[in-house]
Order: C-alpha cells, then sequence, then structure tokens
C-alpha cells in the first residue's frame, strides 16, 4: 500500500493480472466474483507451482529413499514450515495439515471424547457455521456433555455479558470463529480465550474467514487450537491447518489410523508415530499442501495489512451504496466487520436475487450460508451474501449495485 497523500492506493489493476479466472466472462459479461466467503480464486503464482509439482515432482513422500520421494518430501515440509511461520507457532509440528476446517474441527472433536464426561460444558457462539457446531453436538452425544450457545444482538454481534455468564469451572471447551461467514462480525477472540483459560477451559477457533483477512499469531492469542482451510485463501480446496499447542496435541488420541501416523505395528499391539505424523494418517494432499505454502507467500507478499485496509475500502463503499437501494435490509452491522455483506429486499427470494445477478455475470451466494441458527435468527430463509476480496474493485461493486436495482425493479 502505497500513501499518496490523504488516501491510499492498492495496486488492484496489478493484482487482477495473478487471476487468470478473472478474465473469463460468465453469461457474455465480464465475470464478478463476490463469492469469496464461499472460496477464493487461485493466482497464477499457485496454479505454477501446482502444474510443476505433478510435472516435476510427484511421488508419495516420507518413505521414498528414492530422489522424486525426497524432492517432494522436502517440498511438503517446506511448506509445513512457511504456514508455521504464518501463524507464527513455535514448534512446526504443532501444525497438522489436514484436509481444511471441517477435518480439523472434527479432529479434535473426536479427541475430546475421552476427556469429557456428563456434568461438562462446552460453548458454541450462535454465530458458528454447521462445522462448527455439529461435530460438537455430536461429541456431546457421545459424552453427555452439555452444549451451551454465546447469544448474538440484532447487530449479529455476541454479547459478551452473557459469555461470561455461562462460563464456570465445568466449561472445558470453547469454540468459536474468529470471523462469521454468514454476517462478516469479527469476534473479540482474544478477550474470549482470556476468559475461558480463566476457568480452565480450551479453546477452539474457526479461522476459516479471518485466514483471508488477518494473519493470525496463534500464540499471542494463546489459542489452544485453530484451523482454517487453503481455498478460502488463495490455495488449492481440500487442504487445510490444526494448529494444537504441543500439550494438547500429546494428549488427543489420534484421529484416523492408517499408513504414516505408526511408529510399530503388529497385530497385537501399534504405537503412534510422534507430531505432527500422529494426525496425518494416509497419503496427505501433498500437492495441495504444497500449493498452500505458496498461497502463503502470495498473500504476504502483498501484505496482511493492505489486503485489510483495501477490503475495508470496498465494503464501506458498497455498504453506502447498497443502503440507498429502497427496500434493501443488511444482516450484520457490527461495529467490527469484514468485507461480507448479507441483505435481502423486502417481499424478494434471495434465490431470485441471485439468478438475476448470475445473468449479469456477477457470483453472489444465496442461501442460509451453512448457518441455519443465524438466519433463524433473523426469521429469515436466507440472505444474498456479497463477499469483496483484494482483488475486487469499486467499478465492480457499481455493477453489483446497478444489477441489485434491476433486479429489484423486475421481481417486485
Ligand atoms: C468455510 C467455512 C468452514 C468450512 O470450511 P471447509 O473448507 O468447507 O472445511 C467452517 N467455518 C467457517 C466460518 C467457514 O467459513
Amino acid at each position: 500500500m502505497k500513501n499518496t497523500g490523504d488516501h491510499t492506493t492498492f495496486n488492484v489493476d496489478s493484482i487482477r493480472k495473478d487471476f487468470p479466472i478473472l478474465n473469463r466472462e460468465v453469461n457474455g459479461k465480464p465475470l464478478i466474483y463476490f463469492d469469496n466467503a464461499a472460496t477464493s480464486q487461485t493466482p497464477q503464482q499457485v496454479i505454477d507451482v501446482i502444474v510443476d509439482y505433478y510435472s516435476n515432482y510427484n511421488a508419495n513422500i516420507h518413505r521414498g529413499v528414492h530422489t522424486l520421494s525426497q524432492e517432494a518430501t522436502d517440498l511438503y515440509e517446506d511448506a509445513r514450515l512457511k504456514i508455521q511461520r504464518h501463524i507464527n507457532a513455535k514448534h512446526s509440528y504443532e501444525t497438522i495439515l489436514t484436509s481444511g476446517t471441517t477435518h480439523g474441527i472434527n479432529l479434535v472433536a473426536n479427541g475430546f471424547t475421552t476427556l469429557l464426561k456428563k456434568g461438562d460444558e462446552v460453548i458454541v457462539s450462535a454465530l458458528e457455521h454447521h462445522s462448527n457446531i455439529v461435530p460438537w453436538q455430536m461429541l456431546c452425544e457421545r459424552t453427555g456433555a452439555t452444549l451451551k450457545v454465546i447469544p448474538m444482538n440484532a447487530k449479529g454481534e455476541l454479547i459478551l455479558n452473557d459469555y461470561d455468564a455461562l462460563l464456570s469451572e465445568n466449561t472445558k471447551l470453547v469454540f468459536v470463529n474468529h470471523i462469521s461467514n454468514a454476517l462478516g462480525t469479527i469476534n473479540p477472540i482474544a478477550q474470549m480465550i482470556e476468559k475461558a483459560h480463566q476457568v480452565g477451559a480450551a479453546v477452539l477457533i474457526d479461522g476459516a474467514q479471518s485466514c483471508p483477512h488477518i494473519k493470525p499469531d496463534v500464540q499471542a492469542l494463546d489459542v489452544d487450537f485453530y484451523v482454517a482451510s487453503a481455498h478460502k485463501m488463495c490455495g488449492p480446496t481440500g487442504v487445510g491447518l490444526l494448529y494444537g499447542k504441543e500439550a494438547w496435541l500429546e494428549k488427543l488420541p489420534p484421529y484416523q489410523g492408517g499408513g504414516e501416523m505408526i511408529d510399530q505395528v503388529t497385530f497385537e499391539e501399534t504405537t503412534y508415530a510422534g507430531l505432527p505424523h500422529k494426525f496425518e494418517a494416509g497419503t496427505p494432499n501433498i500437492c495441495g499442501g504444497i500449493a498452500f505454502g505458496a498461497a502463503v507467500d502470495y498473500m504476504n507478499a502483498i501484505g496482511f495489512d493492505a489486503i485489510s485496509a483495501y477490503e475495508h475500502e470496498l465494503l464501506d463503499y458498497a455498504t453506502e451504496q447498497l443502503t440507498h437501494i429502497e427496500g434493501l435490509k443488511i444482516y450484520g452491522t457490527a461495529e467490527e466487520k469484514t468485507s461480507v455483506i448479507s441483505f435481502n429486499i423486502d417481499g424478494i427470494h434471495p434465490y431470485d436475487i441471485g439468478t438475476i445477478l448470475d445473468k449479469l455475470g456477477i457470483a453472489v451466494r444465496t442461501g442460509h450460508h451453512c448457518a441455519q441458527p443465524i438466519m433463524d435468527f433473523f426469521k429469515i430463509p436466507g440472505t444474498v451474501r456479497a463477499s469483496f476480496a483484494f482483488y475486487n474493485t469499486k467499478a465492480e461493486i457499481d455493477t453489483l449495485v446497478e444489477g441489485v436495482k434491476k433486479a429489484k425493479m423486475m421481481l417486485s
């Protein structure tokens, strides 16, 4: 980001050249991609790494004596180090490569099966993605522990006084997202982690939505577990990260059994490999992991401060423009919010708006966004969600606003 006097500029034109998909047309119109909270687009730098891997290094890792296997192993382990440095984990073996956020949460929820008992309580927030609700409900079913929910207010912010009241010596675990995918609310996780620790509870942060915007520092946060997906931060699908504090990862049993995760196997007894391999059974997404490392490099080269400042400009601009449309209501108006706008227009189904926008080449998400409890709170079936990334522009937002006006005219 360059400071040019009274306003800042971000070289979005040059950044857009990195994303080949942004050149394509949809329904005869230039693609406007506003579904970044579902998955982000992939820059050429990451695509090149994927092509290079399959062209030059493809081999199974951690077991081969041959050159290809060693080179692939080095690339994969190098990616782990990049991700470790990115999140500021103390040790590389505290960074487990998973298939994504959902996998990481299930791994931890499964691990707590033997650590919880009836009478124990776990706390979730009203703002969660189904991925960060269902595995914990299943855990409660297995163990007899009770699930408590931190409520939110009409702006889509968690009510922290109610959180305080829920915490007690019975609380064993708290899991909350850093940023809500449905509303964009940024939760005060540092404060929430500190409060959970005061009663001796562990905390899992779902960073799926924050990783694309904010560089996490797991040591500064003192978080126990942190999960994210590569595909929401310019990487490929099917790979993600689970950070866990060493002591917790040692305590949790393995999630899946198989190759890679063992030390010795006989039919009488198997001993497990050390971290991180204990949690990485089977052949991993090798290419995906390496490309995840490249995505982290790509985003760091642009810089997360510059990314979030620019995206905030887009958010403010779009909020302002959309608010001028009569009958349009934005859901999620938290003070601390990222570049996600969920909205509806009086009397019009979100799906119909999404369909018309698609005809105009504009990709938005419609529906409940895997967060039905949030929709229930607002008593709506779903919303139209436009989520912006650092490669979007104000001109694209102008087209969105025109498209929404057109949809309103056609549908009302
Ligand atoms: C996308 C998302 C998930 C699930 O991520 P997967 O990559 O589908 O596993 C979980 N939580 C939040 C907040 C998300 O946005």
